[in-house]
């Protein structure tokens, strides 16, 4: 596999956040440094959009650490609090290796920032089934086309179409422009490809609607509609407050209610819409 120039240095610019350090021993905006760390495996994992969880559901590997890094988010303990286990690339091959059998896709949950090290291991995996790159889209386009050669598809959020939010809750000013390319790139690297059902390959745009900002996911359903019209979209209302953010109570039926209203006044019907009830603790996984 040829590596961009940009990620074959030592210098970590993988993420738009272009922390340019040396990760063998420091750790980036991430909170991690290049070694895999996994903080929780979760077998036959049932709870990703159907065409994604498939018959036998997902082989789900959290990683430990984020790029984004937003204030409320869902996985907060994996995501700032430093929990996991190191894995060696060749751990992780061998995680693979004795699970795929038993399982629909191996569903990589937030792998950005360990996004070299995964890129050596899955040249030495036998693949058999596909593999699902899940992004919070904050991605470099660089980055999209270098791991496009071993992922199949692409569960990629769409969080804000305003800066000031991705400002406020994320730490980026800058948010919605990379998204935007990154998520075009995926599109036009991955067609949808259907086995009945279940994707094997292709492109999912996820939406997580957000107490308070309704406006911002009206704005994210024109763009998705403008930009992607016939990707599959996943209107996701499971929002639970961590006690970390601004953000401290749950959806408001009325809230969802006008974004999945937006939805059907643009006619996008090529997707899922979470029951309302999906927004209480039990919907996020214990880390
Ligand atoms: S992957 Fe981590 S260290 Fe690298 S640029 Fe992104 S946040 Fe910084």
């Amino acid at each position: 596999m040829k590596q961009n120039e940009n990620l074959s240095t030592n210098l970590c610019s993988i993420c738009p956040r272009q922390c340019k350090i040396d990760r063998l021993n420091v750790k980036g905006f991430c909170g991690e440094t290049q070694n895999i760390k996994i903080a929780k495996v979760i077998k036959n994992f049932k709870w990703e959009e159907p065409c994604i969880s498939g018959d036998k559901g997902a082989l789900a590997i959290f990683f430990s650490g984020c790029n984004l890094r937003c204030d409320y988010c869902q996985n907060y303990e994996i995501s700032r609090g430093g929990v996991g286990q190191a894995y060696t690339i060749d751990d992780f091959c061998r995680l693979i290796e004795e699970n795929q059998n038993n399982h629909s896709c191996i569903d990589l949950v937030t792998p950005t920032h360990f996004s070299k090290e995964l890129a050596l291991a899955f040249e030495k995996i036998n693949k058999k089934i596909p593999v699902v790159w899940n992004t919070n889209s904050y991605e470099t386009e660089e980055n999209i086309a270098f791991i496009s050669n071993f992922v199949d598809v692409f569960l990629a959020d769409l969080k804000y179409c305003d800066d000031k939010l991705g400002k406020e809750f994320s730490k980026c000013n800058d948010y919605f422009s990379k998204a935007l390319s990154a998520l075009k790139l995926m599109c036009k690297l991955k067609t949808d490809v259907m086995d009945g059902n279940f994707m094997k390959q292709g492109v999912v745009i996820r939406h997580l609607v957000l107490p308070d900002h309704i406006k911002n996911s009206i704005q994210v359903l024109n763009v998705i509609n403008d930009n992607f019209p016939k990707r599959k979209v996943s209107i996701m209302s499971q929002f639970t407050p961590n006690g970390k953010s601004q953000l401290n109570r749950k959806l408001r039926p009325i809230e969802y209610k006008a974004v999945v209203t937006h939805l059907e006044n643009l006619e996008i019907s090529n997707g899922y819409i979470q029951d309302f009830d999906s927004a209480s603790e039990c919907y996020v996984p214990k880390f």
